[in-house]
């Protein structure tokens, strides 16, 4: 399949949707391809979300000259431009992004999930995520960096920092982790913070590909739209993600802001 194919596709497939629109297109000549399946003429937040890819060091973007990152509207974009093309991949309702683990060299996030909330001014924060992910599968040289020795001791340091000796004292507090106000903490759950951030941010998946994820979306200084999360990644708790990668897999790009 060509990229003038993929044009066309997403044309088609937003067409069906009865929207006008979309383009994809190739961002400058050295970045990874991006297609906005969304629209045709992007919108400011949209246009926001190359910038912020082109501005990531080149040693990442060389790792995803091959990849393809897609903005869709929502998953059911996503699953139509997909199944149009033969792949294998339909995604569930209720997602803010997707990287497959094979077959395709491509990321996806999307714009709205249908819940009502604006994730528009976080695109960028949810396209890093997923650019980690990508990142994670395409750096083949020495294996995957969530599997490598030094990510796991960060990621069960950050564990461990967040179960602290709850709960009795709780240490660190619900609050501690995820802000004053956090609604995650009110009422205070009867869990420890890490096995609440677990809950609601890993949800089931490999801990270490989404705390390699989570660590590298903090490091590019894009927030998420879960002020929780963006407390719980920027607290003393995540120290050990923010030390390996500010010296493993993004050196000097991640200094811990204290
Ligand atoms: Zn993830």
């Amino acid at each position: 399949m060509t990229d003038t194919d993929k044009v066309l596709k997403c044309q088609f497939l937003v067409s069906i949707q009865s929207v006008t629109r979309t383009t994809g297109g190739t961002v400058g000549t050295s970045l990874p391809r991006f297609w906005n399946c969304a629209n045709v003429v992007p919108t400011a937040e949209e246009a926001l979300v190359p910038q912020a890819i082109g501005a990531l060091p080149a040693a990442f973007l060389s790792t995803l000259q091959n990849a393809s990152l897609y903005i869709f509207a929502d998953v059911a974009g996503y699953n139509n431009y997909f199944s149009a093309t033969g792949t294998p991949f339909a995604l569930p309702p209720g997602l803010l992004g997707s990287t497959p683990n094979s077959f395709l060299d491509i990321a996806a996030i999307f714009e709205t999930t249908g819940s009502g909330v604006n994730y528009l001014p976080y695109l960028r924060g949810n396209m890093m995520h997923e650019i980690a992910h990508r990142l994670d599968l395409d750096t083949i040289s020495a294996g995957l960096p969530s599997s490598a020795p030094a990510f796991i001791n960060a990621a069960n340091a950050t564990q461990s920092a967040m179960t602290g000796t709850w709960p009795a004292p709780a240490s660190p507090s619900c609050q501690q982790v995820f802000g004053a106000t956090s609604p995650l903490c009110n009422p205070v759950p009867v869990i420890s913070p890490w096995n609440q951030y677990s809950n609601v941010f890993i949800a089931g998946q490999d801990r270490n590909k989404e705390l390699f994820a989570d660590a590298f979306q903090n490091c590019s200084n894009q927030e998420l739209q879960s002020v929780s999360k963006n407390n719980a990644l920027q607290s003393i708790y995540k120290k050990d993600l923010w030390t390996y990668m500010n010296t493993s897999f993004w050196p000097g790009g991640c200094p811990r802001q204290e």
